[in-house]
């Protein structure tokens, strides 16, 4: 028995279910259920809210989750192996545990889910960041989570909440500080997974915002840093180069030095270079 719930320690159930993690699935598990409640707890009060799970793997966050009190949970998770350890979940909290199959880049969980909604999940690292951002640039804002509690790679929790002027500053920081607050809230050391990875983590918690810091169109918010960054050490006229021939008047229009780089350009500004792109 373990110490959140009546179910059996993470460690034997995987080893009852030959769960032998898989790197090509970006599989590093947690074990700790203390731990692993812990993180379902810096998600905020769950009563009263579905929770979206990425890539439950054995359980364990799953199991936080709702032993921190979820009103449901739908986990996707694209390792079938899995889907008996989790079917003892769904046996222990009874209407409150969905897991679907599947790659969570291709399937939609509104169809599932019913407001308030929080998202939380140990992402897998190979499509974390893509996640993310389809999270954070739906056309329409607020969208249809409440909050993410997501664990990443140190370095990767240090972008998103990346300031202006730092090496760590880029298209996520602009994305997640736009339209949420964004803070990390935990740290974890390699040894926390088993296997145990070759960086440290974080678990990043982002709150949506009622509404964008700044008005901006996403699609051409997010065109436009992503172009920018890629070639961050670049004046920005050149690094633009590619959104048209008059990009320096547009540039000016936004308020912005056309020989400025992208490290240097604020949130603020950005908005207003991609309102000046957008303009007829
Ligand atoms: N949540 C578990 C934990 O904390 O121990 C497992 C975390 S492990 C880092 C990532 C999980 O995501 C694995 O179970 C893996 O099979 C799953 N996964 C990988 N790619 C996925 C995808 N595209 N869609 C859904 N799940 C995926």
């Amino acid at each position: 028995m373990s110490t959140i719930d009546d179910l059996p320690p993470l460690s034997t159930v995987i080893e009852d279910h030959g769960l032998r993690a898989r790197k090509s699935l970006g599989q590093n598990f947690l074990l700790d259920l203390n731990l692993t409640a812990k993180i379902a707890r810096q998600a905020g009060d769950l009563t009263g809210c579905d929770v979206l799970e990425i890539g439950p793997g054995p359980g364990g966050l799953t199991r936080g989750l709702l032993s921190e009190g979820a009103r449901r949970v739908l986990a996707i998770e694209k390792d079938g192996r899995c889907l008996p350890a989790l079917a003892e979940i769904a046996t222990r909290y009874p209407g409150q545990l969905q897991v679907i199959e599947g790659d969570a880049l291709d399937i939609d969980p509104l169809a599932h889910l019913t407001p308030p909604i929080r998202v939380a999940a140990n992402l897998p690292y190979n499509v974390g960041t893509e996640l993310l951002v389809r999270w954070l640039t739906p056309p329409k804002w607020p969208p249809f989570w409440q909050s993410l509690t997501l664990m990443f790679q140190r370095e990767v929790a240090e972008r998103i909440v990346a300031v202006p002027g730092s090496k760590a500053y880029g298209r996520l920081a602009l994305l997640a500080q736009w339209r949420c607050e964004a803070r990390i809230v935990m740290g974890l050391p390699p040894e926390a997974f088993t296997p145990a990875p070759k960086v440290s983590s974080a678990v990043v918690h982002l709150t949506a915002l009622p509404a964008p810091k700044f008005e901006a169109d996403a699609e051409v918010l997010n065109r436009v840093v992503a172009m920018a960054f890629n070639q961050r050490r670049k004046m920005l006229r050149s690094a633009l180069k590619g959104m048209g021939a008059d990009i320096e008047d547009r540039l000016n229009a936004a308020g912005i030095k056309p020989t400025e780089r992208a490290e240097q350009v604020s949130l603020e500004e950005f908005c207003a270079l991609a309102r000046a792109v957008a303009a007829p």
